[in-house]
């Protein structure tokens, strides 16, 4: 592992997490057990206590997903990893594991659909309160929703669909300054094009269902430890410098390290309470679309630059929303946190409103509707009427989306192709 750490991103996707012994399989073998054998009862009470490392049961940790969660890691540049059953369930562990009622959290209002559900009505339901903010606030104004029972600051690298760049500096300082995390949803730029840690984040996450998997197979989640927060200082987060009682007094932040407290307190505490691991074999596809991850997104970014200049130059679209292009408002930030690329998601409005748009939609031939982004074939959607229906209006604005928004997802297939595809869609949306 120690080794790994110092590999370049591209080869970290290949090598890190598993490295076979002498005569062990060359491929991350599929662990599909609940369970293990132990020699010794005391043993596996050394287990329970979490005296010992080792496995016990597979709701908690497996083999197969270990290795998948320490390759992560290490893209990331963090201590340690836990992968979820989705990316919702990573974003709720990531809240609920320093965060209970009474408390609040902190979120850039241009986000996921699926998270504003969460944030608005469910964590409300719970008696977590989301304060929502903009990126027009001045950081004075971003501060004052800041209190003592503010738990952390999130935001979503490159905005699902919204395609707002979140400044992870700007914001890193204002939640460093009070005191709380920044937890950041790198799930469209995945660390291929942004390592948040670099700009000092605390905690990342992702949807691993996009583009890690990549080829549309395994939902799939994971909240990766920054390791570098000092939980001790202030008397904040006594959930990792207090004992916890379901595991006989264990104080994470002591017994673990303050590096790795976090993420083992998310593991063995809400993944075991909750019930949200990701299962073996899934974590195993998630391997193989990481192994190629790097490859695949440095063509979804130059395949998306070339539509979306498409676009930009078509009579027949309205305006095209991509943070590569030059005169983009995300464009500064862009280069600055994205220099690689801004991932192969691109909105733009067909000319014609909602109605020419879905007409664009209808005539795809080969570029799918589907409810689904970041995919090595090129999808398309249309959130105002599908992932985005149950916002209000005033939501849907706070979020970037207008009703004549497409969600244009470009794959790895032949440039050429997408645009010609798009070139007669384009035709019949306006007849
Ligand atoms: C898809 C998505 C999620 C939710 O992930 P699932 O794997 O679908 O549960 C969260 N955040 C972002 C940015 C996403 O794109």
């Amino acid at each position: 592992m120690s080794e790994s750490k110092n590999y370049k991103i591209e080869t970290k996707c290949v090598q890190s997490g598993y490295t076979p012994a002498n005569g062990e399989p060359r491929v991350l073998p599929i662990y599909q057990s609940t369970t293990y054998k132990y020699d010794s009862s005391t043993h596996l009470g050394d287990l329970f206590d979490l005296k010992a490392p080792g496995h016990m049961y597979s709701r908690i940790s497996n083999p197969t997903v270990d290795a998948v969660e320490k390759k992560i890691a290490d893209m990331e540049g963090g201590t340690g990893a836990v992968l979820t059953s989705s990316g919702q369930a990573a974003n709720l562990l990531a809240i609920l594991n320093i965060t209970s009622a009474g408390q609040n959290i902190i979120s850039m209002s241009s986000i996921y659909g699926g998270t504003i559900n969460l944030f608005a009505v469910t964590l409300k339901r719970l008696g977590i309160e989301v304060r929502f903010v903009t990126p027009q606030m001045s950081d004075e104004e971003v501060a004052s929703h800041i209190d003592e029972n503010t738990r952390m600051f999130f935001g979503e690298t490159i905005a699902n669909p919204a395609l707002v760049v979140f400044d992870i500096e700007r914001y890193a300082k204002i939640a460093h300054d009070h005191g709380i995390p920044l937890v950041v949803d790198n799930t469209f730029a995945t660390p291929i094009l942004c390592r948040p840690f670099e700009f000092g984040a605390d905690i990342v996450i992702h949807s691993t269902t996009k583009y890690m998997d990549g080829h549309a197979q395994v939902v799939g989640g994971v909240v990766v430890d920054g390791g570098r927060f000092d939980w001790t200082k202030g008397d904040k987060f006594k959930e990792l410098t207090t004992p916890d009682e379901s595991y006989h007094g264990v104080v994470y932040t002591k017994d673990f390290g303050v590096e790795n407290a976090y993420f083992t307190k998310l593991r063995v505490q809400l993944i075991r309470d909750f019930g949200t691991p990701l299962a073996p074999m899934p974590a195993y596809l998630l391997n193989i679309g990481l192994e190629t991850l790097a490859l695949r997104m440095e063509r979804h970014c130059s395949n998306a630059l070339t539509v979306a200049k498409y676009l930009e130059q078509s009579d027949k679209v309205a305006w095209v929303n991509y943070p590569k292009l030059e005169g983009n408002s995300e464009y500064a930030l862009a280069e600055k946190y994205l220099p690689l690329g801004a991932c192969g998601v691109i909105s733009f409005g067909v000319k014609g409103g909602r109605d020419a748009a879905v007409k664009f939609m209808d005539s795809l031939k080969m570029a799918t509707i589907v409810v689904h982004v970041a995919d090595a074939r090129t999808s398309v959607l249309h959130p105002a009427s599908t992932t985005h229906r149950q916002l209000t209006d005033e939501q849907l604005v706070d979020a970037g989306i207008t009703p004549e928004l497409v969600r244009f997802s470009v794959g790895i297939e032949n440039v050429e192709d997408i645009i010609a595809d798009i070139e007669q869609a384009l035709e019949a949306s306006q007849k």
